[in-house]
């Protein structure tokens, strides 16, 4: 008989299935088809849930039942502006406690990247993209930033797929290989700095136009040319 899934294991894979965009923003997380896809009771499924509502993964609506999030351009440009608090902080200590073979991992990852990009794997592109901003925050070594930056991560993925403009990579490739250089020559500065740019370029390059509610920034529009 095959062992029961814990709930750590069902609450990772399900992680993994919206990062991936195979479960995309708004899709309903049905307690007994889950229960029934993994095999568990669904009062595993209801603590899996509980867990991914308590982190803004997914959105319980009462007496209609749980469903993927999906952040407002409001709620993007909050996940944004924290990550920009939080992450050249976090930067700046992998700058000081970073290995070497921390930054031989980090180098590989950018390698993985640049495979997924050469083979134009949109969902492996987004989801390595993300883990390469983990990575740092797990080298900075605090539990508690590296947590809050899974979160705002989960949720980044979501924002990009509701709002990616069409042909625009989630993270510019070499400014990932950019911020390893900076943390290898350990210039906290530079690390610092780019990583706010960099940030800055994910969020610029995301078409916050194409929200339903939000009305046309005319101005944007005919800002060029
Ligand atoms: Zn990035």
């Amino acid at each position: 008989m095959k062992k029961e899934l814990s709930v750590d294991a069902i609450h990772q894979r399900v992680v993994l299935a919206i990062v991936e965009h195979r479960l995309p923003p708004g899709t309903k997380l049905g307690e007994e088809k889950l229960a029934k896809v993994f095999g568990v009771s669904r009062t595993m499924i209801r603590q899996v849930i509980e867990r991914l509502a308590h982190d803004s993964i997914v959105t319980v609506q009462p007496n209609r039942g749980a469903y993927v999030s999906s952040p407002s351009v409001e709620e993007a440009r909050e996940v944004f502006a924290a990550r920009r608090l939080i992450e050249p902080d976090l930067i700046r200590r992998a700058v000081a406690t970073a290995t070497p073979a921390d930054i031989r991992r980090l180098r590989d990852h950018v390698g993985l990247e640049h495979a997924a990009r050469a083979a134009n794997e949109k969902r492996a592109i987004i989801r390595l993209s993300g883990e390469f901003h983990q990575i740092i925050a797990d080298i900075a070594g605090n539990r508690f930033l590296a947590r809050t930056m899974r979160e705002l991560e989960t949720l980044t993925c979501l924002v990009i797929i509701l709002y990616d403009a069409p042909n625009v990579p989630a993270c510019p490739y070499h400014e990932h290989s950019d911020l390893v250089d900076a943390i290898e020559a350990r210039d906290a500065d530079k690390a610092a700095h780019l990583m706010v740019d960099h940030l800055g370029h994910v969020e610029a390059s995301l078409d916050f136009g194409r929200d339903d509610d939000g009305e046309v920034d005319f101005e944007a529009v005919f800002a060029a040319n």
